[in-house]
């Protein structure tokens, strides 16, 4: 690992403590309510934040702007508010602090020049990423990467940059991908550098992460992250393509969808742990929105299981419908009989299938 990234956790202590003091950083409190949800009971979050309401919402009109000069008068990453600087991750990152952050210490992961957050992950910005999970691993074993890639994916922010929460406790998605790996031995997803979907109503692909110091064709981390990275992307645009075909859409829409064949046009959520990588499209940048015309913007957190609600309405809304719902039908979501799940989702949920009923059998004959 390069020494950039040394003694990250004590800079992040250092500089957010005087970035609060100063009033450089706004600590939004919130007050965190759990819903259970999947058939494994997994504790999702809704964070109820009214103070959220004076973030700014929406991709800013800079992504538009042609000009470096027009991008610089804008760009909050660049130059960036050296109260929130933290230090450098690479040759070319630097880490901030998030100015409105819900969980102290968010940080995220900014390239030092300008570079567009429709862009698809570097090599270089997958390890740095890996890199900064593994300095947290000590203090914040259950770190969790995310990056909003595209204009339907909730970024607001369109200089690129990934973001880092160190949570002290492992999040939802962390959680359901352990007990999907943990109640299905022998499975293919418990095999590392194999390929699964977490039980979420919406296309959706993961990995299980090879071990960079202990894998049989010796690859370092920088070799297991590109090629989980390249194999979830394959994998989200074929699920993609089905679904365009399975779901009879429009040609407009396919190709909204499907970008016009312009990887630059894709939106999708990515996650990265130090146990998983994650990929989820995404149709659409908001939930539908209610009888009452309340929607929620949804990013990649939302498929990491935990929403930000600004009011009680929003609140109330997650509650009744049902977060993995809700954040679902901002994917790409699998129709009620199962119409618009993959070729792949459609022989795994026969294979689940045949296993819970081979259990439910064990289970009566044992009575
Ligand atoms: P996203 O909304 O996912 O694009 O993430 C961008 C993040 O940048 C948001 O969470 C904002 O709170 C944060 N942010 C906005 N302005 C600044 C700033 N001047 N410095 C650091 N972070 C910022």
């Amino acid at each position: 690992m390069t020494t950039y990234l040394t003694g990250l956790n004590s800079k992040l202590e250092s500089t957010y403590d005087a970035a609060l003091l100063s009033g450089s950083l706004n600590f939004i409190a919130s007050e965190t309510q759990t819903i259970t949800e999947t058939e494994f009971n997994i504790e999702c979050e809704i964070c109820f934040a009214p103070a959220l309401a004076i973030k700014p919402q929406g991709i800013a009109p800079v992504v538009e702007a042609k000009s470096h000069e027009n991008i610089q008068k804008v760009n909050p990453f660049l130059p960036h508010d050296p109260a929130l600087f933290v230090q450098d991750a690479s040759e070319h990152h630097k880490i901030l602090l998030n100015k409105f952050c819900v969980v102290p210490r968010h940080f995220l992961i900014v390239t030092k020049d300008f570079h567009p957050q429709t862009q698809p992950l570097s090599p270089d910005d997958l390890l740095t990423a890996w890199n900064a999970l593994q300095e947290l691993k000590a203090s914040h074993p259950d770190a969790i990467a995310f990056y909003n890639c595209g204009a339907r994916s909730g970024a607001s922010q369109p200089h690129k940059h990934l973001q880092v929460i160190p949570t002290t406790h492992p999040t939802p998605i962390t959680n359901l991908v352990r007990e999907v790996i943990q109640r299905r031995p022998g499975r293919k997803e418990t095999r590392p550098g194999d390929h699964f979907s977490v039980p979420f109503p919406c296309i959706n692909h993961a990995i299980l992460l090879q071990d960079p110091e202990n894998n049989p064709a010796g690859k370092d981390a920088e070799d297991i992250l590109i090629e989980a990275y390249i194999s979830l992307m394959d994998s989200m645009l074929l699920s993609i393509r089905e679904y365009a075909e399975q779901e009879h859409l429009s040609d407009e829409e396919k190709d909204l969808v499907m970008a016009g064949g312009r990887a630059s046009g894709l939106a999708y959520n990515w996650i990265l742990t130090r146990e998983f990588m994650m990929m989820v499209p995404r149709r659409q940048e908001s939930t539908n929105p209610s009888e009452d015309g309340i929607s929620l913007n949804i990013n990649s957190l939302g498929f990491a299981g935990t929403v930000l609600a600004k009011t009680t309405e929003e609140l109330e809304l997650v509650k009744k419908r049902g977060l993995m719902e809700i954040v679902a039908e901002t994917g790409f979501m699998f129709g009620k009989d199962g119409e618009g799940r993959s070729k792949e989702e459609e022989a795994q949920k026969k294979k689940e299938q045949e296993v819970l009923e081979k259990q439910m059998g064990g289970a009566l004959s044992s009575l």
